[in-house]
């Protein structure tokens, strides 16, 4: 853990850049190493089955990016494509294939789905046990009750409290923490889990009034909406962490030449003038989704055979 000293945590100097992807590879290195443990002392393999349903571009590649991860990690990686047009009949079929295959441990069903498909009945069909992305209705609950034991916590969120840990340690009693966005895969799990480790938590979303001044309040920021550069630097107070979800694609001119670029919802350099340390887009939260991603089928393995997790 990096403890922010009081200068860098009050200056108007550069804010530390928050390197996801740095983090992502020692962590994947360490779940790497776990697995082939696993597989000496107890003749374990992780599999992880990915379920992608139609052809939308950004989500063959996150889905390519989990496939290689999960390989590369030693697991057993599976995945299934199914046609844009395929009935629920179809999907749930495959889920119930799935969820009682022995040799899976995590099942990941790609989202946005195709309109025909309903995004709730297909991600609760999940069997809570194998639901490593911490959807199912009972990990959400057990998320929220605090008996996180031997519940599943949804990947980006569990990446961003990685690194506002390593930024400010475990314990945020005495912090105030804003989380824009209130979605049920990133804004409301983000705030249970600060909230677990005792930050106290602001939940922001589009009907929020004076949004600016609620943020000016926070020492550590998670904004999670999709909308570019919507953080500005006069929105954050001096010294705060600030961890950008979003991912933007926009079209920038370099050159004279119309480019598309990914972006947050943050304006980085502009937070980084203020901010006492922030995430990059690409390559902050993005990364640690995935690892987190790994984390969780790595555990979903060890509690389906009784051994014990962290
Ligand atoms: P969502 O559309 O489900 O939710 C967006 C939230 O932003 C809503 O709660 C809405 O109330 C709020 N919002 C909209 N306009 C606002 C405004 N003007 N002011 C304040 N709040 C506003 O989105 P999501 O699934 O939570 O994703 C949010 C962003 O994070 C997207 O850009 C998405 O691509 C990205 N994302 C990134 C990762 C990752 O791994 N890096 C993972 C999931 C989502």
């Amino acid at each position: 853990m990096r403890r922010l000293t009081a200068k860098q945590g009050n200056d108007m100097s550069k804010a530390i850049r928050i390197d996801g992807k740095a983090m992502a590879a020692e962590l994947s290195a360490k779940i790497t190493e776990e697995t082939a443990a696993l597989l000496q002392d107890h003749g374990l393999v992780p599999g992880l089955a990915v379920v992608i349903i139609g052809e939308d571009p950004a989500s063959q590649v996150y889905v390519r990016n989990k496939k290689r991860t999960a390989e590369a990690c030693g697991f057993h990686s599976v995945q299934h494509s199914l046609a844009e047009e395929s009935s629920q009949e179809d999907v749930l079929a495959l889920i119930d294939q799935l969820n009682n295959d022995e040799s899976i441990h995590g099942i990941l069903v790609q989202l946005p789905l195709p309109d025909q498909l309903d995004e709730q009945t297909v991600t609760q069909a999940v069997a809570p046990h194998k639901d490593v992305d911490g959807f199912h209705f009972i990990n959400i609950g057990k998320l929220t009750s605090g008996n996180t034991a031997d519940a599943f916590v949804p990947c980006t969120p569990a990446g961003c409290m990685v690194m506002i840990e390593q930024h400010l340690g475990k314990d945020l009693s005495g912090k105030n923490a804003v989380v824009i966005g209130r979605s049920n895969i990133v804004g409301k799990p983000m705030a249970s889990l600060l909230l677990q480790e005792n930050a106290t938590v602001t939940i922001t979303h589009s009907r929020t009034k004076d949004l600016p001044d609620v943020v000016r309040q926070a020492d550590i920021v998670v904004a999670a909406v999709g909308r570019p550069n919507m953080v500005g630097g006069d929105w954050i107070k001096p010294g705060a962490v600030v961890i950008d979800v979003g991912i933007n694609r926009i079209e920038v001119t370099v050159d004279g030449e119309p480019k598309s670029k990914l972006t947050g919802d943050i304006d980085y350099d502009a937070v980084c003038e203020v901010a006492a340390a922030a995430t990059p887009v690409p390559g902050g939260v993005g990364p640690m989704t995935i690892v987190m991603l790994m984390s969780n089928t790595l555990r979903a393995a060890r509690l389906a055979s009784g051994l014990s997790v962290d």
